[in-house]
């Protein structure tokens, strides 16, 4: 391999840190976790139970890590492979992704390697080598890789630090990324013994964290959790009125950052994404049917830049690791409160405020029980799947606190008035809807609950055409019984008679509506119903939710903001050199840290959250240059 001595700045070319390691060592040969944090990682404290995590896997415990999105799970392997002998070997779902985390070790100066099927054969037998040679930190493979017999032979007799199971919900079948080949890893437990293995994810419901202890094997190992909540994600789901000028002003506040807008189907995404473009927002699809090159091509343009709306299926996002996504919007409805937060918390990774936002309306809930109804799952599946996407869309429907709602779908309690949700910013009216109730409900009764909601509705408004004459339905005292209530707050009334466990959707009667037993009681006046009150949906975009981007740069100022923008022009100029996501080089809360405090030397520089002594060595001195050049 062709050396330049370190002008390109390839890890490869970079001369060695000067025994970056070796000060690690304690008296007693011993690396320590806390020097190893603020050197290579320029970190000052761990946060909350990683150290609790690190201390275990040091020891040579298992642990199960249950921490959401953001909370710094990869730290919990990297530091155990770095303070133990031989190698580190993490386990990882998606090849495309495993090239920017090995350059990020490296950019920390971490021996780090791949080991995919897109490694040439002189790249396989360099990383064969390293293995036997010690000389690798940690070691990135695919599921299916790792527990073939060739994988065995090529670790042979060297030693392995721990094994990290990342993304490990994927071994569930409860879960949205089910991976079949996650359930062989199982057996690391018998082909490597006395390895300690961790298993990290970030999804926290209850059937899924039994799957993972469960069919990993990881009985003996100790559990971490810490809350789930997301305290820098903005909530706010609004209904559907007209979708793409609604996103529009949703993506207005958004200028000069990136997200992700979720669709459900691949036809929405490119047109979605063909119309954004039209309208003036850079825009990139992704989804499974493309071309693989293109789909990879868009998410590696993703990763790399800075101002770009990727529109997107769900098949977009697991191991995504950029921690500047400013926004998730969804455009449909997603299948349950897990991946609704799952999907949400691909945005702010990185801490600072961002948004999350769905506008949905009725048809989602109809084309969602239709999709579950018509799956190849057996009947118990289908129940809990009907049951998640009712608490969906109980959220959706709440008169309180998102967030509250969503915590407590995980068991979480929060004391709700979070302030940062569109309820909270903008607290919701509710009215007395009784009458209302029971009209809509005796509606259904007397046509036969054999109709869906544009049916009912016209009955209920009194209007005469096809469908309601040709049934009799004009005939009916319930016709015209609705109509001092607009259609609109009507589809609202069935949406949360729904959201109520009041009434049901049969979808295999086309989505007509059905009376559920509770019902009786509200006929009877036995039950008060009380609705929220929907916002008028069009005209200017509404502020309520806070607007993440303008809260990031309000936390900057003047000068500041000019010299943020200054050190990310310097840093995506070294980024696209080689050839790596800017939050490789460093992430945004480190910019914002440098134009805030404007260090001058580099012992101010290593001060920073995010500068140990390998960024340092590769990056110090072109920093200092834009910082100092702003000073005089
Ligand atoms: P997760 O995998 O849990 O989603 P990451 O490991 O990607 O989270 O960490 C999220 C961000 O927080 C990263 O930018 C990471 O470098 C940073 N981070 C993690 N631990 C710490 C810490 N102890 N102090 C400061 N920053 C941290
Ligand atoms: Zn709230």
């Amino acid at each position: 391999m062709w050396h330049c001595a370190g002008l390109c700045r390839k890890s490869y070319c970079m001369p060695p840190i000067p025994n970056h390691l070796d000060p690690l060592f304690a008296n007693d040969g011993a690396m320590n976790p806390l020097e190893i944090l603020k050197r290579v990682y320029g970190y000052a404290a761990f946060r909350g139970k990683q150290a609790a995590v690190v201390e275990r896997v040091v020891s040579g415990g298992d642990a199960v890590v249950l921490f959401p999105t953001g909370a710094g799970k990869s730290l919990c392997f990297q530091i155990p492979a770095l303070c133990r002998d031989g190698v580190g070997i993490v386990v990882s779902p998606l090849i495309a992704l495993m090239r920017d985390q090995v350059e990020a070790m490296k950019q920390l100066g971490v021996r780090a390697a791949a080991l995919n099927s897109s490694l040439t054969r002189e790249e396989f037998t360099e990383v064969r080598r390293a293995i036997a040679r010690d000389e690798l930190d940690l070691l990135y493979v695919t599921p299916e890789r790792i527990v073939t017999p060739a994988f065995k032979e090529m670790i042979g007799s060297a030693k392995i630090a721990l094994f990290a199971i990342d993304e490990a919900h994927c071994v569930s079948q409860w879960g949205h990324d089910f991976r079949p080949e996650y359930r062989d890893l199982g057996h690391l437990a018998e082909t490597y013994p006395g390895v300690p293995r961790l298993a990290l994810t970030a999804t926290a419901d209850p059937h899924t964290r039994e799957d993972i202890i469960d069919k990993l094997g990881l009985r003996g190992a100790e559990v971490f959790t810490t809350s789930f909540d997301r305290p820098n994600i903005a909530y706010e789901i609004v209904e559907r009125d007209q979708p793409r000028q609604q996103l529009l002003r949703f993506l207005d506040r958004h200028k000069g950052s990136s997200g992700i807008v979720y669709c459900l189907s691949r036809a929405k995404v490119e047109d979605t994404s063909e119309w954004l473009n039209a309208q003036g927002v850079r825009s990139l699809a992704y989804h499974a049917g493309m071309d693989r090159s293109v789909r990879d091509a868009n998410q590696d343009a993703f990763l790399k830049e800075e101002d770009l709306c990727l529109v997107a299926t769900v098949a977009f996002g697991m191991g995504i690791d950029k921690p500047n996504v400013r926004y998730v919007a969804h455009l449909d409805l997603p299948g349950s409160v897990e991946a609704y937060y799952q999907e949400t918390g691909r945005a702010g990774r990185d801490g600072l405020p961002s948004d999350a936002w769905m506008a949905y309306g009725m048809a989602d809930v109809i084309q969602r029980g239709r999709m579950i109804d018509s799956g190849t799952s057996g009947d118990d599946i289908k129940r809990v799947e009907r049951a998640k996407l009712n608490a969906l869309l109980a959220i959706c429907e709440t008169p309180g606190c998102r967030r509250q709602s969503i915590l407590a779908h995980f068991g979480e309690s929060h004391g709700g008035q979070c302030g940062n949700c569109d309820t909270c910013l903008k607290p919701v009216e509710t009215w007395d809807g009784t009458d209302a109730a029971i009209k809509a409900l005796a509606a259904i009764y007397r046509t036969g609950e054999r109709f869906g909601t544009g049916h009912l509705i016209d009955v209920l408004l009194g209007n005469e055409n096809d469908k309601t004459t040709r049934f009799g339905h004009i005939a009916m005292p319930v016709f015209g019984a609705g109509k001092d209530i607009p259609s609109k707050t009507w589809q609202s009334v069935y949406r949360q008679l729904l959201a109520a466990g009041l009434i049901s959707v049969d979808h295999e009667a086309f989505g007509a509506l059905k009376l559920e037993p509770d019902a009786r009681a509200v006929f009877k006046r036995e039950r008060e119903v009380r609705f929220r009150k929907d916002r008028p949906t069009t005209g200017k975009a509404s502020r309520t939710a806070s607007s993440s981007s303008a809260a990031a740069k309000s936390a900057l100022q003047g000068s500041d903001q000019e010299l943020f923008d200054a050190l990310r022009a310097a840093r995506m100029a070294i980024a696209k050199s080689l050839s790596v996501p800017p939050y490789v080089v460093f992430p945004d809360t480190t910019l914002v840290a440098f134009a805030t405090e404007r260090p001058t030397s580099r012992d101010a520089l290593l001060g920073i959250s995010g500068v140990g002594q390998s960024k340092l060595e590769r990056y110090g001195e072109d920093f200092l240059k834009v910082i100092r050049a702003y000073k005089d």
